[in-house]
């Protein structure tokens, strides 16, 4: 897979993506990710990528020009079009269900915007799809563009050593995972539930389930109503709240 950023600070994302998983993934070449200098692509002599907002306002917004001559030249260097996903406050918000069908892709890129946002006038021309990492609003969209390439490389084959790791973990089948511990047996006073040093795997099992199913109805119960659950599952649910 190949994820191209479209920034004004690729050193900013390069610091991030050259570290651990992300870094190591790139060097297996399990997958390509570009930092790409918006700003490489300006024809304006002094190099400026941004201007005054029509009918006033205060901040700037990043110019079409660079934007686009930047996506087109990354068209023209990966020989196909990109998915272009614009990381912005106004998008869709994401979930782990979007960025499972992400990661079946081949191609995508992500253009950050800065200052006050970038021109309509480009999202209306090459940007498919507008993503946002949640309610809040932030300086630039760099680190939202770090949270996709991350959240996506995790998920591609080869990166973490087995499917399961993702497969069992928070929001991947509309459940939070169930507690973890390790060693020592004994920390502060507390210690670790019997039944995970009882080596019996189906209870083991089964305490995880009932886990997961208890954090999510108490932290999260609106994702129980996507939640695969079978028979089992929903009595354990319903003594639960019979208990509470
Ligand atoms: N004026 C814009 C608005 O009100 O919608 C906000 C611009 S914000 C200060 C600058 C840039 O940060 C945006 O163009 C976007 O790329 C990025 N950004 C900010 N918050 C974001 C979020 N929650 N999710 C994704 N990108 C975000």
């Amino acid at each position: 897979m190949r994820i191209d950023i479209l920034t004004l600070f690729p050193e900013l994302c390069e610091a991030v993506l050259k570290e651990s998983i992300v870094g190591r993934s790139r060097e297996r070449g399990l997958v390509e990710i570009n930092s790409l200098n918006i700003r490489d692509h300006t024809t304006d002599k002094h190099r400026r990528v941004d201007d005054t907002p029509y009918g006033g306002g205060t901040g700037m917004i990043l110019q079409a020009q660079p934007i686009y001559d930047c996506f087109m030249a990354l068209c023209e260097d990966s020989g196909k079009r990109p998915h272009l996903i614009y990381m912005s406050p106004q998008g869709k918000v994401l979930t782990q269900e979007r960025i499972k069908a992400l990661a079946a892709m081949d191609n995508i890129a992500l253009l950050c915007g800065h200052y006050e946002g970038v021109d309509e006038r480009i999202l209306e021309e090459i940007v498919d799809e507008e993503v946002s990492i949640g309610d809040y609003v932030l300086t630039g969209g760099e680190l939202p563009a770090l949270v996709l390439a991350d959240s996506i490389t995790r998920m591609l084959p080869g990166v973490l050593a087995s499917d399961e790791a993702f497969e069992q973990e928070s929001h991947y089948s509309s459940l939070l995972e169930y507690p973890q511990y390790t060693r020592p047996y004994d920390w502060h006073g507390a210690e670790v539930p019997e039944v995970l040093l009882s080596g019996h795997h189906a209870n083991i099992v089964q305490w995880r389930r009932e886990q997961s199913l208890k954090r999510t109805q108490e932290r999260r119960p609106e994702m129980l109503k996507t939640a695969e659950l079978d028979k089992k599952d929903k009595e354990f649910l319903s003594k639960q709240e019979r208990k509470d």
